[in-house]
């Protein structure tokens, strides 16, 4: 017997001819995660992958598999021969390491056959350990309708039994779909975009706009650290850090003041597309929602989406606030997020935003403005850091 890990895909397993494409990937990624843990073997066996060599690590090891994409149940098994009394004893094994001493609990076993030769049938396998588990425990009842946990046993090539099953976030297995560049600002929507993107098989790398030194070196960290908790789910992460000060400045001399936002938003797309031409981004993300601010109107983000011609896709733009705020507990780069240091769009901040831009208007403002030379000065001052 033998302590190994289980993980079961999700969508993955409704490709068809692709399928041997997306589980490659996703072992690719699942071994990245797994890297520093030394030797382990890992392996497909009928709709799930194993991985046997880390029992010192279980814990660990399923914590960071929760954050591999296109996952979606990962347990700490104990694999076993085809012989009922290897299976009982494991059995057995797991329900005592997890049955409380002065309560009692009720339990349901559940047999999965894959191996149809195999001469007992799934519920009785599921009755023959029941039973051996109940007569060698205290405190312990069948409840077959409402159990307090499960014990699952797998029959396939070898016997997996297991009861703990932790839910993943299921998705795509990122690389499978393309490269995304995301606008990474330090505030709690975009790291979430970048998130729920990247769950989708695309992979991602981030731009920020920072207005050093009016935004601080503090601001700056902040943005990495974001990007540093976004990089456990999404691979490693190439950010794109630009300085926008000198456009700013250039809009608020030339432009009206009202206008200062959209028009410095406009410079950020541009710029995101400016860099995915060089260097091979299919897509933008934002993390923009509609109506959350005087730049989210309909009619600002169709402006500013106007200044570029690549897809933007902004996965958050119709959710609530509060549940972008779950998600970004649940992935955990909220408390970073709310950590007070100025964004570069504090920076000229105008008291009252338009709210319904014309775009013709804007393109009038925009002609004082010597666009491509400006774009150009700002990326060639940018900064590129690896985050691996
Ligand atoms: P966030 O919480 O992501 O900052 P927000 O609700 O504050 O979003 P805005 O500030 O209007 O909304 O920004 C909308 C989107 O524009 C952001 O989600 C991000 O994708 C992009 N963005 C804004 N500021 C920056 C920046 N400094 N660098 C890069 N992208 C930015
Ligand atoms: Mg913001």
């Amino acid at each position: 017997m033998e302590r190994v890990i289980s993980a079961s895909l999700g969508e993955i397993v409704l490709k068809g001819l692709n399928r041997k494409y997306f589980e490659d990937r996703l072992i690719k990624n699942m071994k990245r995660v797994l890297r520093d843990f030394g030797e382990y073997r890992i392996y497909k066996e009928q709709g799930k992958i194993y991985i046997e060599g880390l029992a010192d690590h279980q814990h660990d090891a399923i914590r960071r598999l929760k954050k591999v994409f296109g996952l979606v149940y990962i347990s700490p098994c104990i694999r076993t021969s085809l012989d009922m009394e290897d299976i009982r004893e494991a059995g057995l094994m797991l329900v005592k390491e997890k049955l409380p001493k002065d309560k009692i609990v009720t339990f349901k076993v559940e047999t999965s056959r894959s191996d149809k030769r195999y001469p007992l049938k799934s519920p009785e396998i599921s009755r023959d350990v029941g039973g051996y588990v109940l007569t060698n425990t205290e405190n312990l009842k069948v409840d077959v309708h409402n159990p307090d946990f499960m014990l699952y046993v797998d029959v396939k090539e070898y016997g997996y039994v297991y009861i703990d099953r932790t839910r993943a976030y299921g998705g795509l297995p990122i690389g499978t779909n393309g490269k995304g560049l995301l606008l990474l600002s330090g505030g709690i929507d975009s790291p979430v975009a970048g998130f729920m993107m990247a769950k989708r098989g695309v992979e991602v790398d981030a731009i920020h706009f920072h207005s050093y030194p009016f935004t601080s070196q503090r601001a700056e960290e902040k943005v990495m650290d974001l990007a540093k908790i976004v990089s456990m789910y999404t691979g490693p992460i190439n950010i794109y850090s630009i300085n926008l000060l000198n456009i700013q400045k250039e809009i608020n001399k030339n432009c009206p003041e009202d206008e200062m936002t959209i028009i410095s938003r406009r410079f950020m797309m541009r710029i995101a597309e400016e860099i995915s031409k060089r260097k091979g981004y299919q897509i933008l993300v934002t993390g923009e929602n509609l109506g959350q601010v005087a730049s989210q109107t309909i009619y600002s983000v169709d402006v500013i989406n106007r200044s570029v011609e690549m897809p933007v896709l902004r996965p958050l733009i119709g959710m609530d606030k509060v549940d972008i705020i779950d998600i970004s507990k649940e992935i955990e780069t909220y408390e970073t997020s709310i950590k007070p240091f100025e964004d570069c769009c504090s920076v000229f901040l105008p008291k009252h935003p338009v709210t319904r831009p014309k775009l013709e208007d804007i393109l009038q403002s925009e002609q004082a403005l010597n666009i491509e030379e400006l774009i150009l000065e700002a990326i060639n001052g940018m900064k590129i850091t690896k985050i691996d």
